[in-house]
């Protein structure tokens, strides 16, 4: 069997579409535009990249974009000060603080500090206990964009065996409550888990969030498995270069897998996409709106 690849950024775009029209249908109904402001301390260069993608993917969809940069010698208090003020600015919706911070700076507490119905990174534990409880929640978004892969070639998850190997607060966690939600049988998978090969084995879908370069091999994937890989690694190529991979052996766990995300192209481009979407759900909590 060969797989079929799952193309993250063309159902990234889609995913866009449908929020450009979403945008669009609020401002007619509604007379305003939804508004994500994205707070970048410091000068790393990989965070200074997304934060401009971001910028840019947010005003393409026709919302409101801020981008508050500040000296990487910040201190704690001001960008706090700097959270307050948008937690009170009624035209923005979404607030995003990009990590890492500075390591002055004590990440959790600012982020703890974001208004929960503001959280567009789903990250405050008032939105982790409304995922898990089932209740509406800002849900982080590298999940989500995960979740909307595997449901573009199996739409009805339901029944399926779901073994996620990673128990990040970020994606490995998030990504779990996601498919519980979507009436999986959910397997969370770690460190400490024991012969991991045959527990993966027995996925019909494996959500692979390790940090480990292809690590999940062939001979671990269950024929016409699913597999997502949210892994991204830097390694060194045979021709010296440095290239992406995954945390899947992508080209041997294509031959197995009905359906497989690669890296890049998968899961990456769906996260900003997911950030947009949460903006415009926040802005519809904020409003009473129900969600679409
Ligand atoms: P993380 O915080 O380092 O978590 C890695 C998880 O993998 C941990 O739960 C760890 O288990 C588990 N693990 C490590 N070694 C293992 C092993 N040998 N066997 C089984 N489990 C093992 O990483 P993360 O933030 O979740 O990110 C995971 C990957 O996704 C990274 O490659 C990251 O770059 C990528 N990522 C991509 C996106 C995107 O936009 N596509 C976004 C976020 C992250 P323990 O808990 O027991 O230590």
């Amino acid at each position: 069997m060969s797989a079929r690849v799952i193309d993250g950024k063309a159902v990234a775009a889609q995913v866009r579409a449908g929020i450009a029209q979403d945008v669009a249908a609020i401002k007619a109904a509604h007379g305003f535009v939804p508004g994500l402001a994205v707070v970048l301390v410091g000068e790393d260069p990989a965070s200074k990249v997304y934060v401009k993608n971001k910028a840019q993917q947010t005003v393409e969809v026709g919302m409101n974009s801020w981008e508050h940069k500040l000296p990487a010698e910040t201190d704690e208090a001001t960008l706090l000060a700097l959270v307050d003020k948008l937690n009170k600015d009624p035209a923005c919706h979404g607030i995003l603080v990009q990590l890492p911070l500075p390591k002055h700076i004590n990440a959790e507490k600012v982020l703890n500090a974001i208004d929960p119905d503001k959280d567009v990174d789903g990250f405050h534990p008032v939105n982790v206990g409304r995922l898990w409880v089932g209740e509406r929640a800002l849900v982080p978004c590298t999940p989500t964009g995960s979740i909307i892969l595997a449901k573009s070639v199996q739409p009805n998850l339901k029944g399926l065996n779901a073994v996620v190997i990673g128990r990040s607060n970020i994606v490995g966690k998030p990504v779990a409550a996601l498919l519980l939600r979507e009436n999986c049988t959910v397997t969370i998978a770690h460190s400490a888990t024991k012969d991991l090969p045959s527990v993966v084995r027995g996925a019909d879908l494996v959500i692979a969030a390790v940090g480990r370069p292809e690590f999940v091999r062939q001979d671990w994937i269950r024929d016409g498995a699913i597999v997502i890989d949210v892994g991204i690694n830097r390694i060194q190529g045979a021709d010296g270069k440095g290239r992406l991979v995954g945390d899947v052996a992508y080209d041997e766990c294509a031959q197995k897998a009905s359906a497989i995300t690669p890296v890049p192209g998968g899961v990456g481009p769906m996260t900003i996409a997911c950030l947009l979407k949460n903006t415009v759900e926040a802005a519809r909590i904020q409003k009473n709106l129900p969600t679409v």
